[in-house]
């Protein structure tokens, strides 16, 4: 299932740029201290599948931040692009990085539970814990 768009994005200095095709025009955010401490806010992802076409991946960063996945950067500018699990089941691409990020309905918040309290985005979504994403994760690789 997709929803049948390709979207195009870049880094902030424009040496990495990609096309790719999410599921469904949503995004999520991720409260996880990595996520927070790689992306400087929440992350907003959205699920792109493995639709995801880097045009132009000389600059594109990697880091293996787990076992399972590792985040891309671009290696110029900084910005934050792709969460990736390395056996390539799954990508998310940061909100932002796309040229339109307005487009996506924010449907779910992640890992609420490492949430720090001193902000909280208004209006009701879906919220869940980490362990609640990490069983819905396994069920869906089973
Ligand atoms: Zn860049
Ligand atoms: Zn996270």
């Amino acid at each position: 299932m997709t929803s049948g768009k390709t979207l195009s994005g870049r880094c902030l200095c424009g040496a990495v740029t990609f096309t790719a095709e999410p599921r469904a025009l949503h995004m999520d955010s991720c409260h996880c201290s990595m996520c927070r401490r790689w992306s400087a806010g929440p992350l907003f992802a959205v699920d792109v599948g493995t639709s995801l076409k880097i045009a132009d991946g000389a600059k594109l960063g990697v880091y293996g931040s787990s076992d399972w996945a590792e985040r891309c950067f671009c290696s110029v500018c900084g910005s934050t692009l792709f969460w990736r699990m390395r056996d390539g089941s799954f990508t998310g691409v940061s909100a932002q990085a796309f040229d339109d990020p307005g487009i996506f309905e924010f449907t779910t918040e992640i890992f609420v539970d490492e949430k720090p309290a001193n902000y909280a985005f208004a209006g009701e979504r879906k919220r869940m814990t980490g362990a609640e994403v990490l069983a819905a994760f396994s069920k869906q690789s089973e």
